[in-house]
């Protein structure tokens, strides 16, 4: 696959807080150094403001975990992407298996937010998978398929401007890691559907996510087509999180 700086993504999920945060920052700005990847953390809406204080003028990017599909108004609880842009945040996560299965966000959801991410600047990063009895059942493809191309439906030419992390639900959270094959193979399909839709398709960013540690980092990120990672749990630990960016170096 051609070069491309890959992407270390960090998802807080709903953990965290003033104090806490600002040591594992602190800790993650203190070992990055110059990181020979891009890196982002995806934290809880309440301490954007925080964590963009902290990490002002450093590699680290700003993420937000959600976004409203809408622009404003009478939605009570969201958060619009205008006011993301206002904390400088630079990735938004849209689609990830918790929002789409405790929050009901469907295909089409998932890719308005896309699109609501991409009119203010912001980069989404597209999450797709499959849970374990779709994979038993022989759909994986068809299930990430289905799930990319409703996004691609909806953003057009703008597809290379994404970020879509293959997270299959089975391995997120519970230390059961798809192999490297696995995940590679899955990361071809979505490639080959880029290929399809966008005219940079090599240059579109697929990261792996699915309890993705220190230990295994390297030879996921090792794949032709797996650009990065996105990490949940061992974000929370900034060795951990160090270990992963200096593995995608
Ligand atoms: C995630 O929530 O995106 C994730 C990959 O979590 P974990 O690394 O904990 O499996």
């Amino acid at each position: 696959s051609m070069r491309k700086k890959k992407l270390i993504a960090g998802n807080w999920k709903m953990n965290g807080s003033l104090a806490a945060n600002d040591a594992l920052l602190r800790a993650v700005l203190a070992g990055a150094g110059l990181p020979g990847c891009d890196v982002a953390v995806a934290v809880p809406a309440p301490y954007l403001a925080q964590a963009q204080a902290l990490l002002a003028g450093s590699p680290v990017a700003l993420a937000a975990q959600d976004v409203s599909q809408h622009a404003a108004g009478a939605f009570t609880g969201e958060v619009g992407a205008a006011m993301l842009q206002d904390f400088g945040v630079r990735y938004c996560l849209v689609g990830h298996s918790e929002r789409r299965q405790y929050h009901g966000e469907t295909d089409a959801a998932v890719a308005a937010k896309a699109q609501r991410a991409l009119a203010a600047g912001i980069t989404p990063v597209v999450c797709v998978g499959e849970t374990l009895a779709e994979r038993d059942a022989g759909q994986t493809a068809a299930v990430v398929r289905r799930q990319l191309a409703a996004v691609v439906h909806v953003v057009g030419h703008c597809v290379s401007e994404i970020v879509v992390a293959y997270e299959p639900v089975w391995a997120i959270g519970t230390g059961q890691t798809a192999t490297p094959a696995q995940a590679q193979e899955v990361h071809a399909v979505l490639r080959a559907q880029l290929q399809a839709a966008s005219a940079q398709p090599a240059g579109v960013r697929i990261v792996y996510g699915g309890s993705m540690n220190a230990a295994n980092a390297a030879e996921l990120l090792a794949q032709p087509d797996i650009d990065g990672g996105l990490i949940g749990g061992a974000s929370l630990k900034a060795p951990d999180f160090l270990r992963i960016i200096a593995a995608a170096a």
